[in-house]
């Protein structure tokens, strides 16, 4: 096997022929595991889709199904439309063309003489139609005209979205592999129900949010031109403790994986062996270990292995889950159940973490830069009606349990304030309603660099922290997390990381307040020593990292890993760095690495 040798010519069309012969394609792990099974190709950008093929008899019955998708989305950009023009808005006249573009009946047409004649499902119809429309435009020499390819797009989009809405759930096969230019976290979650075996895609960083829900599940990304070299029903090895995955895999290839999937099965088997309790570095530093919860049967499978508590609860989970904003009682009977479970140990929920352009509607709101623009807490902020929805389901949840609010993203003292004046007069008017309520705790992750800097100040005014190491290390380096073509610049050891994070543990000690780390950063068995020797004692993570981390703490001194951050935080780059942690690691704790498990190092 070669990596990355394809022995079929190329066509024409600049396309690879799909064909028996074996071949290797390789990435990046961001989730570790083994799988054998067949490709199933996921399209879509802001809404994803598979290609399947329908029975003949229900023809109708899809193009039916087009036609009330097209049906509402044409309603809903005539309500955009009048809206913008009704407002003056001077991008009003943008609706009227898509409009105009999606009403034209030759666009119908064409998209149901796809499913009539080729037994298209309706998604992939509207793709293969519109990419031709795109494909026209592209061509043309006028700049004015050509440019209505963007706007073919968006319809594009609009079109899948109204699909969305009556799609049927798709059943994946098992042993199924995703494959995908980029998957979305909210399509991950619609296969909750009958996971995949492996995700492999072209981009998504190890910190995006995608990978984060996915962490259970082998996974690699950077795969470059995946989408052009495969097609559905392709049969392919995910080996994601190397980052390759090989395609048409010979019976001899198989067979050699197959014995590596029992081993890292036995592998895997001996965690078990690890005791509940306590957990305590081999010199006895008490290091608390939490979870980021996802669902409920993580949290029982967790506390087995000793994690206490809740350390971060995306509550956006629930959004993609309501496929927007849910109720208060909704929200409330959430939160509190999360709550419930975790017990004395408290759980802590951070209010919704969300782009605009994930709440309102795409079209009206594009940001060019949304990690920089209106999201995490100054959305909640600027359309607070949300907020304060959220706010008064996490004060009835807090009755009698112990909840943490943690606040995404705030930059500084301000967000603070205001968001707790807020909480106070949602807690007079629950009190007015003669609601039952509780007094939570309040909190901020800390994840840009001008709250490293503030930290001190907002440490006096919220009762924890919690570490963002994801978005640290992004905003600290200008970093795009989710960007495949900035991803060697996403140092995680950067020294400009490793001194935030020390000055935060520092302060938070000096405050007597706690500082958890819930960035994927904590659930990496490298990464773990570093932090406990920069000061960490609360590490929060996917439940599938717990026993790794919990092998490393208590197979480590806490001064051993004091003088690894000291010799770290001597470095003057991230090379030099990542560098000096190897040779440390391999000096200091070999016997970690001599068990065959040098792969569970990294990420
Ligand atoms: C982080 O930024 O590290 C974090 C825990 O939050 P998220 O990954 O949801 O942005
Ligand atoms: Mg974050």
């Amino acid at each position: 096997m070669s990596s990355g040798a394809v022995n079929n010519k190329t066509q024409s069309n600049g396309r690879r022929p799909v064909t028996a012969t074996e071949f290797v394609i390789r990435g990046r792990p961001v989730s570790r595991g083994l799988a054998i099974g067949n490709i199933v190709c996921l399209f879509g950008d802001n809404r994803q889709f598979y290609r399947t093929r329908i029975a003949p008899p229900d023809v109708e019955k899809e193009i039916e199904r087009f036609s009330a998708a097209h049906r509402r989305a044409c309603r809903r950009l005539e309500r955009i439309a009048t809206a913008a023009n009704s407002k003056g808005d001077n991008f009003a006249s943008i609706f009227d063309v898509h409009l105009s573009i999606l009403e034209d009946s030759s666009l119908k047409e064409s998209i149901e003489n796809a499913i009539r004649q080729h037994l298209f499902n309706a998604e992939w119809a509207v793709k293969i139609v519109t990419d031709s429309y795109i494909g026209k435009y592209r061509t043309i020499p006028d700049e004015h005209f050509r440019d209505r390819y963007i706007d073919v797009e968006d319809i594009a989009e609009q079109l899948q979205a109204a699909l969305g809405g009556g799609r049927n759930r798709v059943h994946l096969a098992p042993g199924s592999i995703i494959a995908a230019r980029e998957l979305r976290p909210s399509t991950l979650a619609e296969l909750a129900a009958n996971p995949p075996a492996a995700i492999i895609t072209e981009t998504g960083g190890w910190t995006s949010h995608t990978f984060i829900l996915a962490r259970e599940i082998p996974a690699i990304t950077g795969l470059r031109k995946l989408m052009r070299r495969i097609s559905s029903g392709t049969k392919a090895i995910v080996d994601a403790y190397a980052g390759d995955v090989t395609f048409n895999p010979t019976e001899k290839t198989i067979a050699g994986y197959r014995s590596s999937i029992e081993k890292v099965g036995k592998f895997s088997a001996s965690f078990d062996k690890f005791p509940a309790g306590e957990i305590t570095t081999l010199d006895g530093r008490k290091i608390a270990i939490r979870l980021n919860f996802d669902v409920p049967s993580s949290f029982h499978k967790a506390k087995k292995l000793g994690a206490q508590g809740i350390g971060l609860y995306r509550s956006e989970y629930l959004f993609n889950r309501f496929k927007g904003f849910p109720s208060e009682s909704v929200q409330a009977k959430a939160y509190r159940e999360i709550a419930k479970f975790a017990g004395e140990y408290r759980a802590r929920i951070r209010t919704f973490d969300l782009s605009v352009g994930q709440t309102v509607e795409y079209s009206a709101r594009r940001e060019n830069n949304p990690a920089l623009g209106l999201r995490a807490i100054r959305l909640s902020l600027a359309a607070d009606k949300h907020f304060r929805t959220q706010l008064r389901a996490l004060l009835q949840a807090a009755y009698e349990t112990n909840i943490d609010i943690i606040l995404p993203m705030v930059n500084g003292v301000d967000e603070i304030l205001v968001a707790r004046q807020i909480l106070e007069e949602e807690t007079d008017r629950l009190s007015k309603r003669g609601v039952e309520y509780g007094k939570p705790r309040l909190g901020a992750m800390i994840e840009v660099p001008s709250a490293v800097v503030c930290i001190e100040q907002i440490l006096e005014e919220v009762d924890t922290v919690l570490l963002g190491t994801n978005d640290l290390v992004q905003y600290v380096l200008a970093v795009d997390r989710d960007n495949e073509g900035v991803a060697g610049w996403f140092r995680t050891l950067h020294p400009a990381v490793l001194l935030s994070l020390r000055r935060v543990f520092e302060a938070a000690a000096k405050a007597s307040k706690p500082a958890i780390v819930c960035g994927e950063m904590a659930g990496s068995p490298f990464y773990v020593p570093i932090l406990l020797g920069l000061g960490a004692d609360e590490l929060s993570m996917n439940l599938n990292s717990i026993l790794r981390v919990r092998r490393v703490i208590e197979a480590i001194a806490f001064e051993e890993a004091r003088e690894l951050a000291s010799v770290l935080l001597s470095k003057k780059t991230a090379a030099q760095v990542e560098e000096a942690a190897d040779i440390f690691f391999q000096k200091h704790w070999a016997h970690l690495l001599s068990v065959g498990t040098s792969e569970l190092f990294r990420a």
